[in-house]
């Protein structure tokens, strides 16, 4: 039974809840139905899927969902322990093995999110004599693994390489290990970090570079190996996250370098050794993937010429795309940037109505004055659900006064 009157110790939260609401920037949960696919059904309503990260359409691909329901008939549901203690299975150190020669390093190790791939790492590695130099726009899992770690924290300017030099430059008389860091995609605007020069100015002034290629694993690079691949990188980057819940099409994340990194990370990762691993059915489902991205580049060729259609189409029909560098978005993420808060939230709830889901994002996401809506595209959406997104995405922004 649910309890009438609230308790007074958490009103603080109820009257954020009411800011919220008044702000217009109030949310609830939409929940899906069926399977996350280009069309499917989000609160009993038949919507064109423009919110996923579903990149090359794996979630749920025949092939993955065979191989999970066979390591769950052979294995069971569930590892019954952490990593450290009893819950390592061959098909874990199967899928690391496989992920590691993907990508061309000598050892990986998978986490149970990409978050912890990020916070467990960051915060591992680096104590508080040392210094983080991270992008401001680096993902939260970046950020809080920085603070968990007790380094200096000293964020340069959006993709600013000259800004990180000056910093590392100003901290290169102190004696503290300095690590460089950058997501490989960003995740609200589309744009790739630029890895290859921050990898060559971390080289020289003897830092430790990471990545973040959450967004760019299965996008970026050959087969979709990222973004160090894209910028022809290896061996350069000493650090590479990448998850296993976007293109991937399960769930994980996993942390790519020496055979060193990833055997401190055993010992000192505390996601790692202090949280369950996945289930048989994740992993196996991962294996399969993998496969698919060597097997079917065909599948990434798809993504990107989807993208290249509708975010030209959304130029063209007048949007204003983000695009921090170029006239549109470098990936698939596709910003529409709206402004208000309130106006994107309305926006994406009236595409909603018309059979359109497009997530409005709005502060503390991204900040103030840049809520938008934040469409990603799909190797699985047809032309055909491309125009009548785009169609419904003219009308209903004509109507709501966001394309004049
Ligand atoms: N890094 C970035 C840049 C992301 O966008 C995300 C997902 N929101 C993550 C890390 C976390 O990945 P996961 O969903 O696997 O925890």
């Amino acid at each position: 039974m649910t309890e009438a009157a609230p308790r007074k110790q958490l009103a603080h939260l109820t009257a954020v809840l009411d800011d919220l609401r008044a702000r217009g920037t109030y949310f609830k949960l939409r929940v899906l139905d069926d399977q996350q696919a280009p069309v499917c059904h989000y609160d009993g309503k038949q919507v064109i899927n423009l919110a996923s990260n579903n990149y090359l359409g794996l979630a749920n691909d025949p092939r993955l969902v065979e191989a999970a329901i066979a390591a769950t008939r052979k294995y069971g549901v569930g590892s019954g322990a952490v990593r450290t203690i009893a819950g390592t299975m061959k098909i874990h150190m199967e899928l690391e093995e496989k992920i590691a020669r993907f990508k061309n390093v000598e050892a990986c190790v998978v986490f149970q999110s990409g978050f912890t791939a990020n916070a467990g790492t960051v915060s591992s590695i680096l104590g508080k004599e040392d210094f983080i130099l991270s992008d401001e726009l680096n993902h939260a899992s970046i950020i809080d693994g920085a603070r968990l770690s007790r380094a200096a924290i000293k964020v340069f300017r959006h993709k600013d390489v000259d800004h990180c030099e000056q910093l590392l430059q100003e901290l290169a008389p102190l004696p503290g290990k300095k690590l460089v860091i950058t997501d490989g995609v960003f995740s609200m605007d589309g744009d790739i970090g630029p890895v290859d020069k921050l990898a060559l100015l971390a080289e020289q002034y003897g830092a430790i570079m990471m990545v973040d290629d959450a967004h760019a694993s299965g996008v970026l690079g050959r087969n979709g190996r990222g973004s160090v691949d894209h910028f022809g990188m290896h061996g350069k980057v000493d650090v590479q996250v990448g998850t296993l819940s976007k293109a991937i099409g399960a769930l994980g994340g996993y942390v790519c370098g020496s055979r060193d990194l990833i055997d401190y990370l055993y010992h000192r990762a505390r996601p790692f050794l202090f949280s369950t691993s996945h289930p048989p059915a994740v992993a196996a489902a991962c294996m399969a993937a993998f496969d698919i991205l060597e097997s079917e580049p065909e599948r990434i060729l798809r993504l990107w010429s989807n993208t290249r259609y509708f975010q030209g189409e959304l130029l063209r029909l007048g949007f204003n795309v983000g695009g921090v560098t170029t006239p549109a978005t470098e990936t698939p993420i596709t910003p529409v940037i709206v402004g208000e808060g309130r106006a994107a939230m309305e926006f994406s709830r009236a595409l909603f109505d018309e059979g359109v889901m497009a997530t409005g994002i709005a502060y503390p996401t991204v900040p103030e004055g840049k809520a938008r809506l934040r469409l990603i595209l799909t190797s699985e959406h047809t032309r055909a659900e491309l125009d009548q997104a785009l169609e419904t995405l003219e009308r209903v922004a004509r109507r709501l006064g966001i394309l004049q």
